[in-house]
């Protein structure tokens, strides 16, 4: 059956913003018994592919941007940083939402992830800002607690060497 482009197109848009694409569509290429069309995601430029008649051997939406969640943070500088690491501790009560909250702005496919054995890195300005705000939270919300303890355990590793605001992911081991 021959799906509409526009329904088609609603369909993987949706597909792509559940791994926080954001899609530019390029032109629709018409041919005599399909219509194609490309997007391109804006922060990290991986692409979906949608068609209206894939051969019987293809799928009608395709591209890494379906199958892979967004990279964008790679490109984030210190403000960005900051206000997003910022937006981690907000309304939070307990130390380990501040966690996952983090490991969420990296990983979007968070909740699909069984482990992570080591970690991403980071440059020493994200770690010490994470570490600054999370000393702060522990001194209120658990006074007995080894300040930062929780983030020293399970956060990210940090590399002196590295840009202060860039990250690393190919350091880490994550199984799904
Ligand atoms: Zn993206």
């Amino acid at each position: 059956m021959i799906k509409e482009i526009k329904s088609l197109r609603k369909e993987a848009e949706e597909s792509c913003k559940s791994r926080n694409h954001e899609i530019n569509w390029q032109k629709e290429t018409e041919y005599s018994n399909r219509i194609t069309q490309i997007g391109i995601c804006r922060a990290c430029e991986m692409e979906v592919m949608i068609n209206t008649n894939p051969a019987p051997n293809d799928i009608d939406i395709s591209g890494e941007a379906v199958a892979l969640g967004c990279l964008e943070f790679i490109k984030w500088n210190e403000k960005i940083w900051k206000e997003k690491i910022d937006e981690c501790f907000k309304n939070k009560g307990h130390q380990i939402e501040v966690v996952e909250a983090l490991y969420q702005l990296i990983y979007p496919d968070w909740d699909n992830i069984k482990s992570i054995g080591n970690k991403p890195t980071v440059g020493k300005g994200i770690s010490e800002y994470i570490y600054g705000k999370a000393m702060a939270f522990d001194r209120k919300q658990h006074p007995n607690a080894m300040q930062g303890g929780l983030w020293f355990n399970k956060g990210w590793s940090t590399d002196e060497k590295m840009d202060r605001w860039s990250i690393d992911m190919s350091t880490a081991e994550v199984e799904y």
